[in-house]
């Protein structure tokens, strides 16, 4: 039987981890489809305090999960099907190669996965000309045009970065003013290779014979004219997912499927943790999901001595 088990690798999972870890709990962590969260699919992160020159998404997460081993934290790499908790009290949890792993508390930091339009045929698409990740399918793209469709920080961030191989990158958004922050959205829209097509959006991927994308049906929300566009790639930025399907009537989840913290990061289950973009559809930043992961370690640690363990 575990003490504890951390399901998820990012900010969230790593910091729960470090504080875990510390206050000799032996956590295990499991790390689930994308080991070291959103950030290894990112560049450089500005914003995390303490790198004053900035550091890259991926060597911050690798730093974090040296410093969670370096205290004993134990990574397995195995993705959670289920949580369930037994009569007795402590937790079952099952991977998806179907073994059953035991703990006295559980910390959720699964993170939330890239949104798509729910397009016909998107599946087969991705990886041929339709994808999530900016910084690891761009430089496939050079000196073709390309589109993102959004208008956050996420497609902000990776219209900028794509300008570095694409011709052209078009910034496809429903609305005629961009969420982003206001820094993000400027330094996108000052930028010359980056083309905004306002009150639009993509109502079909076209795709060429041998089924790779070639241009996106576009439609204007406001005139109802519909155009093609071509385009080599289309990089989707409209949101995230929550991971938290998995959990069943363990937690609750809002109406965006976000789980319901009680309080701080504790769930309507004892003993049961929720922690970073998997229950917060609010600040969603590295350092609050690593902020969150640090709560549950210690609201973790509590029940744990309340129920006996220290
Ligand atoms: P977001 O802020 O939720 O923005 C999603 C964008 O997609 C919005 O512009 C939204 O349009 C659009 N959208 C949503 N559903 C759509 C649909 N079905 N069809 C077309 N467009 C759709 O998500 P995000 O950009 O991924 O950012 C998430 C969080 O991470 C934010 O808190 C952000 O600040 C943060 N972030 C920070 C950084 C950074 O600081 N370096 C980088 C990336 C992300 P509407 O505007 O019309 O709603």
């Amino acid at each position: 039987m575990e003490n504890i088990i951390i399901i998820g690798t990012g900010c969230a999972g790593y910091t729960a981890a470090i504080y875990a870890a510390r206050a000799n709990l032996k956590p295990l962590i499991l790390a689930g489809n994308l080991p070291g969260g959103q950030l290894t699919t990112t560049t450089e992160v500005e914003n995390f305090p303490g790198f004053p020159q900035g550091i890259m998404g991926p060597e911050l997460m690798m730093n974090m999960q040296a410093q969670a081993e370096r205290f004993g934290t134990r990574i397995e790499y195995a993705s959670v099907s289920k949580v369930a908790k037994a009569v007795a009290g402590h937790f079952e949890i099952t991977t998806e190669d179907g073994v059953v792993r035991e703990a006295r508390a559980v910390i959720v930091a699964t993170g939330a996965s890239p949104r798509h339009l729910g397009l016909p045929d998107e599946r087969q698409l991705i990886g041929h000309g339709l994808t999530s990740c900016a910084t690891c399918d761009g430089a496939f793209y050079r000196n073709v045009p390309v589109c993102v469709i959004g208008g956050g920080d996420s497609a902000c961030e990776e219209a900028s970065f794509l300008t570095k191989f694409a011709s052209t990158v078009y910034l496809i958004h429903r609305r005629d003013e961009l969420r982003a922050s206001k820094i993000m959205a400027d330094r996108a829209l000052a930028n010359p290779k980056i083309k905004p097509v306002w009150n639009s959006t993509v109502a079909e991927y076209l795709t060429d014979d041998k089924g790779e994308m070639r241009a996106v049906k576009l439609k204007n929300l406001v005139s109802g004219e519909e155009s093609e566009l071509e385009v080599k790639c289309v990089f989707v930025a409209i949101g995230h997912i929550p991971n938290a399907q998995f959990l069943g009537g363990l937690v609750d989840l809002d109406e965006s499927g976000y789980i319901v913290q009680t309080r701080g990061t504790l769930t309507k289950t004892e003993g049961l943790f929720a922690a970073g973009d998997v229950a917060d559809h609010v600040y969603r930043q590295a350092i609050t999901a690593a902020g969150q992961g640090c709560a549950s370690a210690l609201e973790a640690e509590r029940y744990l001595a309340a129920i006996g363990v220290h």
